[in-house]
Formats: structure tokens, sequence, C-alpha cells
């Protein structure tokens, strides 16, 4: 069975602009170097606005940091007449390694589709970005019972027309709507019911080889006090993090969870 090496990533969101950004980073980087972090065993990325990749790139580059970085979306389009559109080639020239797509809060507020997903998707491994594909269910799915059909229907859109070599390039994050934000979590038992049915269903769609080979992450109110269980989970290879990625203690502690 392929190894996994659990990524831990902080989305920021609409937080920090690049000069925070460059102090949140810098103790990041202060803080694992002190708990003298391999990250060969855990990889961190931190996932700025746009705005702040350049500065993220250039502390990067100036220090030698082993953290990598990503942006929280990118266009369908490789360029042209789309107006505050980021076109996945300007993101891989400033270091770019990942791309979000298809984050729940893009899907709500920015009426974002499969169907658009998957272009997007496409576009970003089209230009060497490793897309971390969003999917998950919200309140009343759940409350129904149909958080495992309904997430793995937003998948197979994902991952629309993809071939095996392109899907091991793809992270899934498993992010259920109702724990983003909140405060919720779902438990561990929750979030391996759906890790382990997306890897699943990437072997039916692909083989076992490929599922067993993409990551699987979690995302949804982890913390420092709940992230070893989940991670301790077989099918959970890291978390996607929002709000407590922002503290770089915290998010230290996140990543460092095996100790
Ligand atoms: C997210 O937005 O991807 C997320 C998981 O947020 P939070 O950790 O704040 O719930």
């Amino acid at each position: 069975m392929a190894q996994r090496t659990p990524l831990m990533a902080g989305n920021w969101k609409m937080n920090l602009d690049h000069q925070q950004a460059i102090q949140t980073l810098q103790k990041l980087a202060w803080t694992l170097k002190d708990a003298k972090h391999d990250y060969s065993t855990v990889e961190v990325a931190v996932i700025p606005p746009f705005t702040d990749l350049r500065s993220v790139q250039t502390l990067v580059d100036a220090d030698k940091l082993e953290i990598v970085y990503g942006a929280q979306d990118v266009s369908a389009h490789t360029s042209g007449a789309y107006t505050g559109e980021i076109a996945p080639a300007f993101l891989t020239k400033l270091g770019v390694t990942y791309a979000v797509i298809g984050h729940s809060e893009r899907r709500e507020y920015h009426a974002e589709s499969d169907e658009l997903v998957n272009a997007k998707v496409k576009n970003a491994l089209g230009a060497g970005l490793a897309p971390i594909l969003c999917v998950g269910e919200k309140l009343d799915v759940r409350k129904a019972g149909e958080q495992v059909p309904v997430t793995l229907a937003q998948l197979d859109g994902g991952l629309a027309g993809l071939t095996a070599e392109q899907v091991r390039e793809v992270v899934v994050a498993y992010e259920p709507v109702w724990a983003i934000g909140t405060g919720e979590t779902a438990t561990p038992e929750d979030a391996q019911e759906l890790c382990e049915a997306i890897r699943v269903r990437i072997a039916e769609l692909y083989d076992q080889d490929t599922a067993d080979a993409v990551r699987v992450l979690y995302g949804g109110s982890v913390k420092s006090s709940n992230v070893a269980s989940i991670m301790a989970k077989p099918d959970v290879d890291g978390a996607l993090v929002g709000g407590a990625s922002l503290d770089p203690e915290e998010f230290a502690k996140i990543v460092r969870y095996q100790s």
C-alpha cells in the first residue's frame, strides 16, 4: 500500500494582509524549527489570500523554508477577458503548490457548480498545480442520513474526465459544511466514514493503487485538542484547517499532533 505523507494545510481565508502574513509565517516557521519538525513526516502548507502570495514566496525563498503554500481558488480559464480571475500559470510562477477548489464557501457564496469545480481542477492540473478538491454535505443532508451519496456525487463531479495519473495529484478534502467555522467537529468516526467512502469510490472509478495514493483530508473546526483523534483514523491523511491556522502556535501544535 502506498505510503501517504500527512498534509496539514492552513486556509487563512480572507484574513491577514501581506504584512500580517509574513509575521504569521515567520512565527510558524520558528515554532516548527524549535520543535525540530521533520517536514518529511508531516507536510505543512499555508493557503493565504492571493495578495499575500508574492510576500510568502519571498520569505519562503529567502529563509529556505520547507513550508509550501497554496491559493484559495483558481480560474477555469488560462488567460483573457476574465476580470478578477487568477490563472493557474500565474500561481505556478509564484511557486504555488496547491489550489483549493470547490470550497463550500465558493460553492455557497459564488454558486460554484460541480461542472465549474471540475473545469478548475483540470485547469489547475494542466498548469502543474495540485488541486485540493473540497467536498462535503450540509446539515440538512446529514440529518437525512444522505451524507455519503451527496458527498460522493460532488467527488464524481469534481474528478470527471481525469485520468488515474491526474487523480494521484489531487488531494481531496472532506469538509462537512455544518462543521466549518462553527466549532462543531465531526467525530473521528464521522470523518473516517466519509474519508473511507471517498477512497473506496476512487478505487471504483480508477483502481486500488490510485485510491491508496490519494490523500484525503478532513476539515471542519480542527484544533490541537481534537486533531490527534481524527488523525488516528486510517483513511484520514491530514487536515484542512481554517480558523485555528491563523494562530501560528496553535497551527504548529496541529502539525505536531504526534508529539
Ligand atoms: C475550512 O474553511 O476549510 C475550515 C475547515 O474552517 P474551520 O477550520 O475554521 O472550520
